[in-house]
């Protein structure tokens, strides 16, 4: 039996990012850039008003207070997406709005709140504006060029596009952008038990969950799933089935079942006549059996049968092998360190223990969800985390301390 550690390893020596393409920025989300992009513009692109209110001299308002305000001449109104020529001469004013290019002459905004701006037209002075507060020079002023200057880089090769990236990319006028393309994986379920997801049960059937457990995974971490839907373990239709795979052009394959170690089983036969192939013992628990190699160049992992088995396979080796060809850098699961609620045993092999993880007073707490077969997939949906139990261990006590992995958190937190 070869280690967790041993198997993922050799699994991701396999893998390499993928190449660029270029996208349309909102399909570059949660990718992985693969360019530097410059700016070619000042962002922003001309000195403007950060506030609604008037544009100013700072000089004009010194020692200017609610008791004792100074009063300026207002020459002028200045809306968003509006230029003016005329000039803030000294003891005049424009009102602006946030976003107007300051006016040649001015030199900082006081806000409406510090004005006579609320005062109503009888109060007020025709078009003279009472100043409340003194403003010193760049107040309440965005200058051109303070987000982002002109030929600098914004974003690095190799930055993972989130929201606010996209965002950067618009700002620059950025339609498009290269990133590193997706993966297409290829799903393939096995096994005579196996009938779709629409078709009625009937005696010793079961539905075809992995499937799509398989490709929401395969989503989930930025790939393209390519579902082949069910082989019967029949030697025919298993090739046909593989080769149809590998005519769509993939870059990962993933099979379920029949790759146990010991038992007769075709897809051991089809795959090694297909490619050339690994079948491991992984000293882990869920997920004991699996397969890993080649079929005409395309890595192909052979994932356990047992539904949770399949998940937790997929979580440690097909997960980082995804990321991996996207060009992520971190490949591992998010983790945390949590006080166990409960006794566990565990097999001796690296125990993946379906778990709840809380927080209480700063710490973590894990609690198992209820019984932990291989095929009981609700222990997957009750769960948030993976609680590891290493290798060599077989029981930890409640209040020891234990690694949990975080299924559902986001992948970029350490
Ligand atoms: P095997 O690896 O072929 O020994 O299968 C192990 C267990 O997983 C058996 O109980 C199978 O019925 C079950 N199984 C295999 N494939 C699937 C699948 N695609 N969806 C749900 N269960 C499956
Ligand atoms: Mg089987």
């Amino acid at each position: 039996m070869i280690s967790v550690d041993e198997a993922l390893e050799y699994v991701l020596k396999h893998f390499q990012p993928l190449e660029p393409e270029e996208v349309e920025i909102l399909d570059a989300l949660d990718r992985v850039l693969a360019e530097g992009v410059y700016s070619g513009v000042e962002i922003p692109p001309f000195d403007n008003s950060a506030m609604d209110g008037y544009a100013v001299r700072a000089m004009d308002t010194a020692g200017a207070s609610s008791e004792a305000p100074t009063t300026l001449r207002v020459i002028g109104d200045l809306a968003a997406g509006y230029t003016t020529d005329v000039v803030v001469e000294p003891g005049t004013a424009i009102r602006i709005m946030t976003g107007a290019p300051l006016p040649a002459g001015a030199d900082a905004v006081v806000r409406f709140e510090e004005t006579s701006e609320g005062l109503s037209a009888g109060e007020r002075a025709g078009n003279w504006i009472g100043i409340f507060s003194q403003v010193v020079v760049g107040e309440n002023v965005r200058s051109a060029g303070e987000d982002i200057h002109k030929g600098e880089l914004v974003l690095a090769e190799g930055t993972i596009l989130r929201s606010q990236e996209i965002g950067v990319l618009a700002s620059l006028g950025r339609a498009r952008v290269r990133v590193i393309r997706r993966p297409r994986v290829a799903i393939l379920a096995t096994g005579d038990e196996l009938i779709t997801i629409d078709e009625p049960l009937a005696p010793g059937k079961i539905r075809n969950s992995n499937e799509y457990s398989n490709a929401a995974l395969v989503r989930r971490y930025g790939g393209i799933p390519v579902r082949l839907g069910i082989a019967r373990d029949d030697v025919e239709e298993l090739t046909a089935k593989i080769r149809e795979g590998l005519a769509q052009g993939v870059d990962l394959f993933l099979t379920s079942a029949g790759v146990s170690v010991g038992d007769y089983d075709v897809v051991k036969d089809v795959l090694n006549t297909e490619g050339e192939m690994h079948f491991w013992q992984v000293c882990m628990k869920p997920g004991k059996p699996l397969a890993f190699g080649e079929i005409q160049g395309v890595p192909l992992l052979g994932l356990p049968g047992n539904p949770v088995s399949a998940m937790v396979s997929f979580e440690q080796f097909a997960r980082p092998a995804i990321l991996k060809m996207l060009g992520k850098m971190r490949l591992r699961k998010p983790t945390v360190e949590a006080i166990l609620e409960e006794d566990v045993k565990s097999s001796g092999r690296r125990g993946f223990k379906r778990a709840v993880i809380t927080k209480r007073d700063g710490e973590y707490y894990a609690s198992v969800t209820g019984p932990q077969g291989s095929g009981v997939l609700t222990s997957m949906v009750k769960a948030n985390g993976l609680v590891i139990i290493p290798e060599g261990i077989r029981h930890k006590k409640a209040g020891e301390r234990v690694t949990v992995q975080m299924l559902d958190w986001p992948e970029n937190v350490e």
